[in-house]
């Protein structure tokens, strides 16, 4: 197997899922990902690519999905197979505290001489309590960790030693790299200041000719597939925005929690020239819509106008956020430089109090004026988000949801509008670290179940997903936000299938499958309360099958987020095509510097 000089490697949530009996309930309806959250995290494809635009060797391997696709696929062996002198696993998401974790002790035992790093939020959050285990060596705390990755690999393809001697050359070197935190010989950790936070993202590219070329160089396309269905239903992000200007009070991607992880003051931008430059070399290979993360209002009128100019003529579907009411007009500009394009509110609620509390600075009446402006701009579809578990909600408060949401569809059916769809899903499993909520709980109203990394690793092993929600608020218990929940989704649904937005036999489905949730979810509670464990166990594994049946597409079809697309997703003759562009470009880089001995030319 060819040698690489970083592997980054992407867990399962719970490590063992095919073994275990979770009911996950409906914690990934709405993202593309399955309930293992098998989509690795963005910044895996722009550290790989900064590091092979460094002359480095870069290689993904997403066990999750490997192990989703392969129910015999033996993930020991793979990992014994791999040969790097790093490897680096992603904690972004607190949802892979488990499997993070037990990928690393596997890789340890496996490859014992090579170093483990940890990056991504909720390792940036945990740092200490990572730094602390066996299993791993180092952490990249930081938003932007793409410079300092690069200095940590050619460290230790160097030769350089993970726990190098207080005081020795080593030492002095890991203590000059940015964001690093490490430990010495002598067990004692180290925290490098977090300076490496570029002011904006001109020097990072979303490029994913990286991917292609990698898949080619590896001969393993299979790994490197960023979630389950993507080869089916190829959507891909685009990234205009590291930081956020607003601040939900329970998004651990917020600005306060940006300025407390990441010691980030204000958001950074893509350059809208470069952003839709991304966006076009992803519309080269793929023919899956593009999903552009994060409002391109946020950085002012003069940034979306830039970025509409230099988009102009993308035929392609792009889905767009929008995290504030909008101006008249702006939906025309936007359908003139985009005509496929589709929008994504999070309303929250329909209760303008519970949202303003949440942290949207929009009301519903603003709202509905932008909806209705971009309808007649020309918008392909609007996806409307509403969440359970918010501060100052109540179950009736969530069941006043879905009937403002059975007041807009009925105003847009009576029009012959059907392009208007509403979801409601339940803000899980957890809280995220670093956000308002989670530093100050009882301020807004929540009570919070898990603090520490470990606390929440163990969390992630509870039967069902009640039990696995690290908090409850004043206004519902976990019973009440799970009883709401479901009860909403199967109304939603209901209503779905009344104003002709699904069809009767897809909302059927969806029904059958929520009233099965619901009942596994009883049962799953009179089994917790068994005294005997291993009657408690015994019982649960009777259910898998049908726990495992119950768990994808719960209040919804997840297929309901889709857009239609008129041809297979990846052109892979295209695909090819781009390989082999990219292949003669590193070549012609290669040939330029092979004059400068000191840095090694790979292509
Ligand atoms: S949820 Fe709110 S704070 Fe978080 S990224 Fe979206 S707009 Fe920003």
């Amino acid at each position: 197997m060819s040698f690489s000089d970083l592997i980054l490697l992407h867990a399962p949530s719970v490590y063992d899922f095919r073994g275990q009996s979770i009911l996950y309930g409906p914690v990934s309806d709405l993202v593309p990902s399955t309930p293992v959250f098998e989509m690795y995290p963005i910044g895996f494809t722009t550290i790989a690519e900064y590091l092979e635009r460094h002359g480095l060797q870069v290689r993904i391997v997403n066990l999750a999905v490997r192990m989703l696709e392969d129910c015999k696929f033996d993930v020991e062996r793979q990992i014994a197979k791999l040969d790097a002198a790093l490897f680096g696993i992603d904690l972004h998401w607190l949802p892979h505290a488990h499997g993070s974790i037990e990928v690393a002790r596997l890789v340890k035992r496996l490859h014992p001489r090579t170093p483990v790093v940890f990056g991504g939020f909720s390792s940036t959050y945990f740092h200490m309590d990572l730094i602390r285990r066996p299993e791993v060596d180092f952490v990249m705390r930081g938003d932007s960790t793409e410079g300092p990755t690069l200095e940590l690999t050619r460290y230790v393809t160097s030769g350089g030693a993970a726990h190098p001697a207080p005081g020795s050359v080593e030492a002095k070197k890991l203590a000059a790299i940015p964001n690093l935190v490490w430990r010495d010989a002598e067990n004692n950790p180290h925290v490098n200041p977090l300076t490496y936070s570029p002011e904006n993202l001109d020097d990072i590219l979303l490029d994913y000719s990286y991917v292609l070329k990698a898949v080619v160089r590896y001969r393993d396309l299979a790994s490197f597939i960023p979630f389950r269905a993507w080869m089916k239903y190829p959507i891909t992000a685009a990234l205009s925005v590291r930081g956020c200007r607003y601040n939900c009070t329970t998004c651990g991607g917020s600005a306060c929690a940006f300025a407390k992880l990441h010691g980030r003051k204000k958001p950074a931008f893509r350059r809208p020239e470069d952003l839709a430059n991304d966006i076009r070399r992803i519309g080269r290979f793929s023919r899956g819509p593009i999903f552009l993360l994060g409002d391109i209002r946020q950085a002012g009128d003069e940034y979306a106008d830039r970025f509409l100019d230099a988009i102009a003529g993308y035929k392609k579907p792009v889905f767009l956020e929008l995290f504030d009411a909008t101006p008249p007009g702006f939906f025309k500009k936007v359908a003139r430089a985009l005509p496929n394009f589709t929008l994504e509110i999070s309303l929250e609620s329909h209760d303008d109090e519970v949202r303003r509390m949440f942290g949207r600075p929009y009301t519903t009446a603003e709202i509905e004026r932008s909806i209705d402006d971009a309808l007649d701009a020309g918008c392909q579809r609007l996806d409307l988000f509403f969440m359970t578990g918010l501060r100052g909600q109540t179950y009736e408060s969530v069941m006043g949801t879905v009937d403002y949401s059975g007041r807009l569809l009925a105003r847009y059916a009576a029009q012959g509008e059907t392009r208007v769809i509403p979801f409601i899903s339940p803000l899980a499993p957890f809280v995220d670290p670093g956000s308002r909520v989670f530093e100050e709980p009882e301020k807004y109203g929540y009570h919070l179940f898990c603090r520490t990394l470990e606390e929440h690793r163990q969390a992630l092993l509870a039967p069902s997903w009640k039990y696995v929600l690290n908090y409850e608020t004043e206004w519902m218990n976990r019973d009440q936000i799970v009883a709401s929940t479901y009860e909403a989704g199967r109304r939603m649904n209901l209503l779905k299938a009344k104003y002709g937005i699904i069809d009767s036999d897809v909302a059927e489905a969806t029904d059958k499958r929520i009233a099965k949730a619901v009942a596994l979810s009883k049962e799953i509670d009179l089994v917790v309360a068994l005294d005997d464990p291993e009657v408690r166990h015994a019982r649960l594994r009777a259910l898998k099958p049908e726990v495992d049946c119950a768990n994808l597409s719960t209040v919804c079809d997840k297929r309901e987020l889709e857009v239609p697309l008129t041809h297979t997703g990846v052109n892979l003759v295209q695909a090819a095509h781009v390989v082999v562009q990219e292949w003669v470009k590193g070549l012609s880089r290669a040939v330029d510097r092979s004059d400068q001995p000191a840095e090694s030319v790979k292509v």
